[in-house]
């Protein structure tokens, strides 16, 4: 028997006992006649203790073990006279009788630690180390706790988990794909899902009603904080559905998650418009942890012959409460930021809207202070606040304003960690037109139903269409999305030939599922959650890398196996790719 307790689980009520432990060196100390060895499993660590004047050998023998050692100890659990009330096993400690070492180890490249020395890269090289660490290894923990969850949930909902394959042929979804080549079929590729989008809407075709699926999808995309080429969604779809079950169903599944992971309720979920959303936040994602909303203040600020405003679509404003005592230093330093290419505004007006009821501006010389008062009136400004002020073309000066807000938001300290404020964002446009291309695009993906009364337009004003789609976002990061789908075989073909498919690449791409939907294809819908994200939320992270056992860095490499890797010619002849020569 290796062990009879884990390193997490002796308490004072334990003392007396003889126990096995089994479990990695994390610390030794030494102290003239005595040693401690913090000894710790993935359920915690306990202390085992040495000293000379019980067992002599037994002292020199902890001595000589170094750092991740694998080590057996067998003794007694006494209470300890110096007690460490951080961990849960702090009142005890074991005085050890017997030592046996199970495996050794070479000293790791970083320390074993909340607050390692180790930086990313060599972090992610050897990540069964860093593994090792609590905290890390508490977010892997939490994600099973939240895919457990998600399970129950969704499993008392009349759901099935249906696994959907991984070699398919590819679905445009809008990002690259992975593709991987057919020995049997030389020539050919599969590609790796984007999503099990198409095999989701099989399947209500097929009549399960209610399928989910925590799945694996990969896209070639640049990749960020918060993406990865593999990541996991929570994949859903169901049958005989309008838009309304489906948020009253996973808002359900939220508000459930929350409990019982968080502890938290987290209340019902407001819903906006993406209308209102690009109006008040400029972003379709909005963080309404704090208000802050966009005021347009355009009409006020012409006609006095400044002529930057006279000069743009929109002026722009937001209140930042409390402010006014901003000083010039903080305020350039706020204009350089906005100037920054990736923001790319080309300045910053404020006005001060001073404790004393007076206003002062950067733009003094064209603005009275009646003006000033006026546009402080309609942000709801108050003694002590400022106002900052961005204009330009509507669109380009949301995108900077919702950039702005946000930054302010966290300089003031709006936008806590440990708060959770969740939406759903509805009535998204259907289509999008690619200027570059000029097509449309599908702002979801082909497969979302227009909203049946906006359908007239397809012909007339597609821009104008709005879509039975919906997301929802979860302190501005977009958790989860999905529509209605179409279900009829002639406003699918409809749909694809605006998308600019001709009627044969629509076949070769979708035949599959043109010809599913002539043999009674239900009224469906869905849709599908971030897993990484939404568990690198409730860990309060901002990036989704140590949510995941083994992930990927920005290149898009496994640092550690060291793929993507080369091949071998024989390899690549086998497989029908052309081999450089
Ligand atoms: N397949 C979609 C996505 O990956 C989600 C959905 O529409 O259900 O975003």
């Amino acid at each position: 028997m290796y062990r009879s307790h884990t390193c997490g689980e002796l308490r004072i009520e334990h003392v007396g006992q003889t126990v096995t432990l089994s479990g990695w060196v994390a610390k030794r100390r030494d102290f003239g006649s005595l040693s401690f060895i913090d000894l710790r499993d993935r359920y915690g660590i306990t202390q085992l203790s040495f000293n000379e004047e019980y067992n002599k050998d037994l002292l020199e023998q902890a001595r000589s073990l170094g750092r991740e050692f694998v080590i057996q100890a067998i003794g007694k659990v006494t209470e300890r006279s110096n007690k460490n009330t951080k961990i849960p096993t702090g009142e005890v400690e074991i005085i050890v009788e017997q030592l046996n070492i199970l495996n050794i180890s070479l000293t790791p490249p970083f320390t074993i630690e909340e607050d390692t020395d180790g930086g990313d890269d060599i972090r992610m090289q050897y990540r069964y180390l860093d593994l090792r660490r609590d905290n890390v290894r508490q977010n892997l923990v939490l994600r099973h706790q939240v895919a457990k969850a998600v399970r129950k949930y969704l499993d008392e909902k009349e759901f099935i988990e249906v696994e959907t394959p991984v070699l398919i042929k590819s679905t445009p979804e809008g990002a690259r794909d992975f593709v991987v080549p057919s020995r049997m079929n030389q020539g050919q590729f599969y590609a790796l899902p984007q999503s099990p989008q198409t095999f989701k809407q099989l399947l209500m075709v097929s009549g399960f009603d209610r399928y989910y699926q925590i799945v694996k999808c990969f896209r070639d995309e640049d990749l960020r904080a918060d993406r990865q080429p593999e990541f996991t969604q929570i994949d859903c779809e169901m049958s005989f559905v309008e838009q309304e079950d489906i948020l009253n169903l996973f808002e359900g599944m939220v508000q459930h998650l929350f409990k019982e992971v968080k502890g938290l309720d987290i209340g019902t979920l407001p819903r906006m418009t993406f209308d209102d959303a690009m109006r008040l936040y400029g972003n379709d994602k909005p963080d309404i942890r704090f208000g802050m909303q966009f005021q347009y203040i355009t009409e006020l600020t012409k006609g006095k012959n400044f002529p930057v405003f006279e000069a743009a679509e929109t002026v722009l404003a937001i209140c930042a409460t409390g402010c006014a005592t901003y000083t010039r230093k903080q305020l350039d330093e706020l204009t350089d930021w906005v100037k920054r290419p990736q923001i790319g505004a080309k300045g910053l007006v404020y006005v001060f809207c001073n404790a004393d009821g007076t206003y002062k501006s950067s733009v003094d010389k064209f603005y009275s202070p009646d003006d000033l008062k006026q546009w402080a009136t309609q942000c709801n400004a108050q003694p002590g606040d400022l106002l900052l002020l961005l204009c330009g073309d509507t669109k380009a000066v949301q995108k900077q304003m919702s950039e702005l807000r946000l930054e302010m938001g966290l300089r003031m300290g709006l936008r806590k960690k440990d708060e959770f404020k969740a939406l759903w964002v509805i009535d998204f446009p259907l289509l999008e037109f690619d200027d570059e291309n000029q097509r449309w695009h599908a702002m979801h993906h082909p497969f979302t139903s227009p909203k049946p009364e906006d359908i007239p337009m397809l012909d007339t004003d597609p821009g104008a269409i709005r879509a039975n789609a919906y997301d929802m976002v979860i302190n501005g990061v977009e958790v989860g999305g999905g529509s209605i789908r179409i279900f009829n075989k002639e406003l699918q073909a409809k749909m694809f030939k605006i998308l600019g498919f001709t009627e044969e690449d629509a076949r070769y791409q979708f035949g599959f599922l043109m010809n599913a939907f002539e043999y009674g294809a239900p009224p469906h819908g869905g849709l599908a959650f971030g897993f990484d994200r939404l568990c690198s939320l409730f860990g309060g992270a901002d990036g989704i890398r140590d949510f995941i056992a083994f992930p990927k860095n920005n290149q898009g490499r496994d640092v550690m196996i060291d793929a993507p890797s080369v091949i071998d010619d024989k390899q690549l002849k086998e497989l029908g790719v052309n081999v450089n020569s």
